[in-house]
């Protein structure tokens, strides 16, 4: 089985302060850490189970600046094989879609079976690069995957899709496809000490936008389908009014508050 996974460095927005910076158009990073994209981490560690178990290759790919190696030597050390990292000045404003071009150039001269990405970045949310690189490669794919069983000597797989409610649905497809990946489909392993010394060692090719055989109007805001307009912090709404006292004279504080307000 041959495999790619692609894998986005992203910040930490979840536990930390995000503010907007000068430009509008960003969040100030400076104060951030990063990390692997969780979904990524999920779908490195379903590359490499199933490697493990039929044998193959795992090959990861990340767009991103040179901070991203840090994330593609974390993959190689867990069981990749090889890494690209595509990096160009012309990436600047791409939306999911211009994201997807440049991968999809990547891997179109690749000989792979399956093609893993998150279903959703942490940071920008639009669970669209994997769906839109499926349709550029021009192969099946699923999205929001939660289990993967090879079927037929490697030719089918059968994959479970998490819906709304935790309720599962089942579909059998043929190879290759893509498989955007949600997180909780296994338990991603920590990568052992020789494996980060091994994977210190191993080459990341770096890919232009010429090496891909693409033109620069094909990605960045030029190519793509959606341009970040601004950022606008979230509405703070009214102080909320903590009632203290004891039960039955909170409760007919705020039996009061309803009334007056007409809410009840
Ligand atoms: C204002 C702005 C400026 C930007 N500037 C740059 C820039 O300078 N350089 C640049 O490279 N991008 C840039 N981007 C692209 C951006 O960071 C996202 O990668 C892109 O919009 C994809 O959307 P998403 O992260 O919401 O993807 P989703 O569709 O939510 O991601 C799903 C999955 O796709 C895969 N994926 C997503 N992004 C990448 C990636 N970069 N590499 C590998 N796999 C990936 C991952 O597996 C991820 O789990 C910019 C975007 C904006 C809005």
């Amino acid at each position: 089985m041959n495999m790619v996974v692609c894998v986005k460095r992203v910040p930490d927005t979840a536990e930390s302060e995000v503010h907007i910076d000068a430009s509008g158009k960003d969040i100030d990073k400076s104060k951030l850490s990063f990390g692997i994209n969780e979904a990524d981490n999920y779908a490195v560690e379903e590359a490499i189970q199933i490697k493990e178990r039929l044998g193959g290759t795992v090959n990861v790919i990340s767009v991103g600046g040179k901070d991203s190696d840090e994330q593609i030597r974390m993959a190689l050390a867990k069981g990749g094989d090889e890494a690209i990292r595509i990096e160009d000045p012309a990436m600047a404003g791409s939306d999911g879609f211009a994201i997807a071009k440049a991968l999809a150039a990547a891997i179109k001269g690749m000989e792979f079976d399956i093609v893993f990405t998150g279903a959703l970045a942490d940071d920008d949310g639009s669970a669209v690069v994997g769906v839109a690189l499926a349709e550029l490669l021009g192969v099946n794919h699923a999205a929001y995957v939660k289990k993967v069983e090879i079927l037929e000597d490697g030719k089918k797989i059968k994959v479970g899709r998490e819906l709304e409610g935790g309720l599962m649905e089942f579909l059998e497809m043929e190879l290759p496809a893509v498989l955007t990946i949600q997180t909780g489909i296994n338990e991603p392993r920590y990568a052992s000490f020789k494996g980060i010394k091994q994977a210190a060692k191993k080459e990341i090719a770096i890919k232009s936008l010429s090496d891909l055989g693409l033109d620069a109007s094909e990605v960045g805001e030029a190519g793509s389908w959606a341009v970040l307009e601004k950022f606008t912090p979230p509405v703070v709404g009214e102080m909320a009014e903590i009632l203290t006292g004891e039960p039955e004279e909170t409760a007919a504080k705020l039996a009061a508050i309803l009334k007056e307000k007409g809410l009840v």
